[in-house]
């Protein structure tokens, strides 16, 4: 089972991909942990990225394509992953349809979750008073939707053209998305 939790920043991937760690054996998948464990070990990797991230620009297709590639065999062999911030553009959906392809396996459902845009200006407000996270100040999270908006929502389309997409209400409870993507889980 490969899902992909899709939706714009801060509607609430990252809190439902660790659940479904927890209770489902899945491996998480996230690009943008896998680029800030980057930065925090200083490597190369890390100073390239640094920049484009605080800025909520999108790094290059080539970097995160790599950095997944890495981790697919484990994901495999542990029953699936949960794609969380990837992919998020259409170069790197048809990067990992190969890649999955090549593994003789496919993404099986791609969950949208749906928040709209002043609820998440203001849940990110929040995080950026609670955490200080460099890309969640005011101008770089404009950037960051604004990426989200030009070059990740024409993702639907191609999912949904698979056949693949479910939307789900982001702004309900934690525990009431949790349940959504538990239904959607139990008869994919
Ligand atoms: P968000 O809270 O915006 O969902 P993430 O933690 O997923 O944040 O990503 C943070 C940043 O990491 C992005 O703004 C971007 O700079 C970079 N990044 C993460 N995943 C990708 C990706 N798949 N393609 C390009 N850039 C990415």
């Amino acid at each position: 089972m490969n899902l992909i939790l899709f939706g714009p920043p801060a509607a609430g991937k990252g809190t439902q991909a660790k659940r479904l760690v927890e209770t489902r054996g899945m491996v998480q998948l996230s690009t943008g942990d896998m680029l800030r464990a980057a930065i925090a070990s200083g490597s190369d990797l890390g100073q390239t990225v640094k920049g484009i991230m605080e800025r909520g620009e999108l790094v290059t297709d080539e970097i995160v394509v790599a950095l997944i590639e890495a981790r697919l065999d484990e994901a495999e062999a542990a029953g699936g992953a949960i794609f969380d911030g990837f992919p998020r553009t259409v170069a790197q959906a048809q990067a990992l349809d190969a890649m999955l392809a090549r593994r003789g396996s496919t993404i099986d459902r791609v969950v949208r979750l749906k928040v709209d845009d002043e609820a998440l200006k203001a849940r990110i407000a929040q995080r950026y008073a609670e955490q200080g996270r460099p890309d969640d100040n005011p101008e770089s999270f404009r950037v960051r939707l604004e990426a989200y908006n030009r070059q990740t929502a024409p993702l639907l389309p191609y999912y949904e053209g698979q056949g693949k997409l479910v939307e789900i209400d982001g702004m309900a409870s934690i525990d009431a998305v949790a349940g959504a993507i538990d239904t959607v889980l139990a008869d994919a």
